[in-house]
């Protein structure tokens, strides 16, 4: 990978070239000058996700694969979504910002679908992700897809904050026939295989930073963790420039190790 950034007033435009599978990509996008916490690098992160997703799409499609994900599709946005910690606290921005009524009707459907889930016994369980073994993540997703919780943000089947969606929406397409998507097993859905994984990168990152972070977050439950996300993104500023190297070191070194 080579990078090369050029000042712009607070803002560097800065370029890379990586090799992936063989083929080359460029990316050149702005990210900030000076000191920056994880946050501050969102734009650039959710940049770097939709620009590998495209190489991803474009990849499966050479091996004969083709995406069954269509707009007005929005069975996937009945799924226990993970985000990162500094997601939540963005999400909690975005709706803090909505007019109303708008802003009232989407915290209803917070509150309704905490609601669901505390009848369903899985409230609890998701407040502590940490608590949650490798071997639990997909019985609970599973459980949790059962109750049919629409996300609130979902409207007609469609994303109502699509610019601000998470990394990990923006990384969930399938190979696999769509139907599927409405009665998931652990078996029957293929996601597109990524060639590099933003979404998880930056949850890792996010709790090294900060330990006390919880390396996930449902985002159903994005808004009541909003404030402690933010609060706990407290770790020093870093030069915008370093801290984007070492988050291209993190997806190298992921990417190679899967982990
Ligand atoms: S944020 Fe948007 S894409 Fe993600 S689950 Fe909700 S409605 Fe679906």
């Amino acid at each position: 990978m080579t990078t090369h950034a050029e000042d712009a007033g607070g803002l560097l435009n800065a370029t890379a070239e990586l090799i992936i599978a063989g083929r080359k990509i460029r990316l050149e996008m702005p990210v900030p000058a000076g000191p920056a916490r994880l946050r501050n690098l969102l734009p650039f992160l959710r940049y770097l996700t939709d620009r590998f997703v495209d190489f991803s799409v474009e990849n499966a499609r050479t091996e004969g694969l083709s995406v069954s994900c269509k707009k007005g599709c929005g069975a996937c946005c009945r799924q226990l979504v993970p985000i990162s910690a500094i997601e939540a606290w963005r999400l909690g921005e975005v709706v803090e910002q909505m007019p109303e009524p708008r802003k009232s009707t989407i915290l209803a459907r917070f509150e309704e679908a905490k609601r669901r889930l505390q009848a369903a016994g899985l409230l609890e369980k998701l407040r502590e992700p940490n608590r949650i073994g490798d071997d639990e993540v997909d019985p609970t997703g599973l459980a949790y897809f059962q109750q049919g919780i629409a996300c609130p943000f979902l409207e007609d089947e469609s994303c109502s904050i699509y610019e601000e969606r998470p990394l990990a929406c923006r990384e969930y397409l399938v190979v696999s026939p769509a139907e599927n998507c409405a009665r998931p097993t652990v078996d029957s859905i293929e996601p597109v295989p990524l060639v590099v994984r933003v979404a998880r990168t930056l949850r890792a990152l996010n709790v090294e930073k900060n330990p006390s972070t919880p390396r996930w977050v449902a985002l159903i439950l994005a808004l009541e963790q909003a404030e402690a996300a933010a609060r706990l993104d407290e770790a020093p500023p870093q030069p915008g420039p370093e801290l984007v190297r070492e988050i291209f070191g993190r997806l190298a070194e992921r990417d190679a190790g899967n982990g």
